[in-house]
């Protein structure tokens, strides 16, 4: 999922908004072909890799078909050279003041499929994504969705708003996920988060840099193709009302959000969530046979080991002891924390490994190794397994609890791993809340 920032509507943008994209190094941004076409140089000037959407702008309720092509098409045409072809036509046509109205449904189903045919015929190759609706249900949403179904089908793709206050209805289906009303009608589009935010002017930016990746992993996991947060610049009145405009935390947050799921892999080091310096040894330790695959989600658990041996062994020894004395495929967990803190990732996560009776389809195994049925592990080996576990929990993008293994281990194969003290530093890996 592409993770972006909605820009200012304003023709010019303030300096900082420029700031904000530079810290957030969105992968989306969308903007408006009422931003002056110098504001579309310096965005991709300053993030030549983006995605732009670009929302096909008109003050109010729109003129004739042929009229409105004609007044839009020379903002189009420079969008499109500098090579963005994604518009979405117009936005909120279900409320009064863009336009429709909540009963324009009928009357702007055929004024857009006059205009997409237009489009295209002017402009090949043009992406059109179908407006987002305002997500109020005093707006009549799902009857725009129901009736609108020919102008849909013309589009390319959906596009929806997500908006909330307190933080309870982010992710209700009322609010922060309406859209998944108007994709559930039409499950063979792909669905676009033009804007979303948090409105209630008494939530304070650092509570909205922490809620918004939440949310952003939120669509991530329900297969949005992209997310916009809104700027909340466009005027003074609106940064003052809502208090919601970026400021440089909230950019550094979405910086922070992790775009593709969790097992990005680089050459040596991998990158799961946020944590770096994990040594890649999926590929060069003994194998005999290979492990069943398996989906990021059919896991459920993350798992915590000890080796069992009160001493710091080598992943080697380990991956030799499971292949040639226990006969397995490779060895049995997929990472494994010493006494140093050095993590090793010694078996993928999409691969079923055994380490827990019966369930190696729904848990990910990290061992850390030494004996623990009489002292704790040390204190930079707890810390690494904390780091590592937050951000495997951050990294899948849902809530996958942490256990140890005599925790979940079935009848008939019970079990002291990870050793009589694992109660007492439990509470260290999990954070104090219980997360
Ligand atoms: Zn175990």
């Amino acid at each position: 999922m592409l993770v972006g920032i909605h820009g200012d509507n304003r023709t010019f943008w303030p300096e900082r908004a420029f700031r904000h994209l530079t810290l957030a190094q969105p992968d989306l941004v969308k903007m408006m072909t009422n931003n002056d076409l110098s504001m579309f140089q310096r965005v991709k000037a300053i993030l030549p890799s983006a995605q732009i959407i670009t929302r096909i702008f008109w003050p109010g309720k729109p003129p004739s078909h042929q009229n409105f092509v004609e007044a839009v098409a020379p903002s189009l045409e420079a969008v499109l050279n500098l090579g963005y072809d994604t518009f979405e036509l117009l936005n909120e046509p279900n409320t009064p003041w863009e336009g429709f109205g909540p009963e324009g449904a009928e009357e702007f189903d055929g004024w857009a499929l006059r205009v997409i045919s237009l489009l295209r015929q002017r402009f090949t190759g043009i992406r059109l994504l179908w407006p987002g609706l305002a997500v109020s249900p005093l707006f009549n949403d799902v009857t725009w969705w129901r009736t609108c179904w020919r102008s849909i089908a013309a589009c390319d793709d959906l596009s929806g708003h997500g908006y909330w206050q307190p933080d309870w209805a982010m992710e209700d289906r009322q609010w922060g996920l309406r859209f998944l009303v108007g994709k559930e009608m039409y499950p063979d589009k792909e669905l676009w988060v033009t804007e979303a935010g948090c409105t209630d002017p008494s939530v304070s930016k650092t509570r909205r840099a922490q809620l918004y990746p939440k949310y952003a992993l939120r669509l991530r996991e329900l297969g949005v193709k992209g997310l916009a947060f809104w700027l909340v610049e466009g005027s003074e009145e609106w940064e003052a009302k809502e208090n919601a405009f970026f400021d440089d935390e909230m950019a550094l947050a979405l910086k922070q959000i992790p775009r593709q799921p969790a097992v990005a892999v680089g050459n040596r080091t991998i990158q799961i969530g946020n944590l770096e310096g994990v040594i890649d040894r999926r590929h060069d330790l003994l194998t005999r046979g290979s492990y069943p695959e398996r989906g990021l989600a059919d896991i459920r658990y993350l798992v915590v080991h000890h080796s069992g041996v009160d001493k710091d062994s080598s992943v080697e020894a380990i991956a030799s002891y499971h292949v040639d004395a226990l006969g397995w495929p490779g060895i049995g967990y997929h990472f494994v924390v010493h006494w140093d803190g050095t993590i090793e990732y010694v078996g993928d996560i999409l691969q079923a490994r055994y380490n827990v009776a019966s369930r190696n389809h729904e848990v990910v195994g990290v061992c850390l190794v030494g004996d623990f049925s009489q002292r704790w592990p040390s204190l930079e080996q707890r810390a690494a397994a904390r780091s590592l576990l937050a951000n495997l929990q951050f990294g899948l993008g849902w809530f996958v609890p942490i256990v140890g293994h005599r925790e979940i281990a079935l009848p008939g194969y019970g079990t002291a791993c990870p050793g009589d003290t694992f109660a007492e530093w439990k509470p260290e890996l999990t954070g104090t809340n219980g997360e």
